[in-house]
């Protein structure tokens, strides 16, 4: 009885130990004062760099790091989650991976030998999968969603998120263009409960190139861009890169990939079939939790390389599109009001479009629990 009293203690040590190692990662709510999506909310980018600070202070889960400043002077930076053993292990990986994104770093002339060495890394390195938020500053969700996946990866001890940090390196970035971040809160807050509450400021969300920020991904004008592609796409080589948007009020509540035609014929089959299985598999999964209004193969297609870079570095673009809100302002949307859009229509079940979503109040939270869904569904 004393052993199985002593030991009934000694676990209630542990558990409780455990549970105070959990408490000690802080949840967005504790350095924003609310959790984000909720209603008529928005973080400046100063408080969302001061979470990921305090989040890789208390995770031995996250590392955060800035890497440049923005063309006003912001920090840019990005967080790389994973197991604590794999992130003791990343220049290691990074290597692994750069080896296997370049056929001539392994030299050899055999090429059956060379098939043998590659199948070798790809069997001990892991998935790098880059998650970037925000590149359009009005589709606010995705930077306020990139605290609540990185809250979750960092704090749950569920099993899934356990297997999803054992074999997978998640780079995020939370904003690609953290001035907007900025620019779009202080219009927000200025016109909160006024006629104009909602709108999109009337400045450049980008100071040179607005919302065309994300038409520079082969021309590399800007700093944000130039940050992106030098320090984190070209360092790391990710497989998948997850690209979260949104989209209008009025059509779909979510669409995903497979694109719809054309594809610009320089993609090469495999990244279509990669980007055709994830985006169906994400979809599926999606509709078996409950969420409608999701499309595939329509609206938006693959021809275009201005933002589909990793599409011609070996790389599958998952573009994720959220319907929108007023920026934090929920919205009420009439089923009649619902319109079609390029290869569905919203009103109508269809092999690449449902279930239908009704209609009614469309929220913050709705864009932050699709997104955080969606981005959860792609790392299982
Ligand atoms: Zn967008």
């Amino acid at each position: 009885m004393k052993v199985l009293s002593a030991s009934l203690r000694l676990c209630g040590f542990i558990l409780l130990a455990g549970i105070s190692i959990l408490a000690q990662v802080p949840a967005p709510k504790d350095t924003l004062g609310f959790t984000p999506g909720d209603d008529r909310k928005l973080a400046s980018w100063a408080s969302i760099v001061d979470y990921f600070k305090k989040l890789d202070a208390a995770s031995d889960r996250v590392m955060f790091e800035e890497i440049g400043k923005t063309t006003m002077g912001a920090p840019f930076v990005y967080a790389t989650i994973s197991s604590p053993e794999n992130l003791k292990r990343l220049e290691k990986y990074k290597k692994m991976n750069a080896n296997l994104a370049d056929p001539r770093a392994i030299p050899t002339a055999d090429m059956s030998l060379r098939d043998k060495l590659a199948t070798s890394l790809i069997k001990q390195s892991k998935t790098i999968v880059l998650i970037t938020c925000g590149i359009h500053s009005d589709e606010v969700g995705s930077t306020l969603s990139s605290m609540l996946i990185a809250h979750r990866l960092a704090s749950s001890n569920e099993p899934d998120i356990k297997k999803i940090l054992d074999n997978t390196i998640i780079l995020l970035v939370p904003s690609l263009n953290p001035d907007g971040v900025d620019i779009v809160k202080n219009w927000y807050d200025k016109t909160l409960g006024t006629p104009y509450e909602g709108t999109d400021p009337p400045e450049l969300y980008h100071k040179y190139v607005g919302h065309d920020d994300n038409r520079d991904w082969y021309a590399f004008t800007q700093v944000e861009t130039q940050l992106t592609v030098d320090k984190i796409h070209n360092v790391w080589h990710p497989q998948i890169v997850h690209d979260i948007h949104q989209q209008g009020e009025n059509g779909s509540r979510l669409f995903l990939p497979p694109y719809m035609q054309p594809v610009e014929p320089n993609v090469p089959k495999q990244i279509v079939e990669g980007y055709t299985e994830l985006g169906n598999y994400m979809a599926t999964t999606l509709r078996s939790k409950g969420f409608e209004g999701i499309t595939t193969d329509s609206t938006y297609d693959a021809w275009t390389p201005a933002r589909a870079y990793s599409h011609y570095h070996g790389g599958v673009r998952i573009l994720s599109e959220t319907a929108s809100a007023k920026l934090a302002t929920p919205v009420n949307i009439k089923l009649e009001d619902l319109r079609a859009g390029l290869g569905y229509d919203s009103k109508k079940e269809s092999p690449n479009f449902g279930p239908v979503w009704k209609g009614g109040e469309w929220h913050l939270r709705d864009i932050t629990n699709y997104m955080t869904t969606a981005a959860f569904a792609l790392l299982a």
